[in-house]
């Protein structure tokens, strides 16, 4: 086995993501192998799951009320489930929330 063979067989076991050379090695699936399929499957699953989820602007539009729960010390995370579930996934809503929380604690010390 060539080198080159080897880390082809390294790239289609490791990550069945879609890259140059996944065309040349795609093999039928292994009985419990995660393939490209499974993946969408899961996908596909995740999203249904998540239907109830709020999307950005949602969440933006209930950040104030959520971060002075938070700053109230009330239990934010099982009044508004939702928005919590959204901070944690979401990297953008996340930062916003923690500059919004920022400037409302350094308010109220003033
Ligand atoms: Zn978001």
């Amino acid at each position: 086995m060539t080198i080159w063979n080897q880390i082809k067989n390294f790239f289609s076991r490791s990550k069945p993501a879609v890259d140059e050379t996944s065309q040349a090695v795609v093999t039928e699936p292994t009985p419990g192998a995660l393939t490209q399929e499974l993946m969408v499957d899961l996908m596909l699953r995740l999203e249904k799951t998540t239907e109830n989820a709020y999307c950005c602007d949602e969440v933006f539009a209930l950040l104030d009320e959520y971060v002075e729960l938070v700053a109230d010390d009330e239990d934010a995370k099982l009044l508004m489930p939702l928005v919590k579930n959204h901070l944690d996934m979401c990297v953008d809503c996340r930062d916003e929330y923690e500059v919004l929380l920022h400037v409302l604690k350094s308010a109220e010390s003033e």
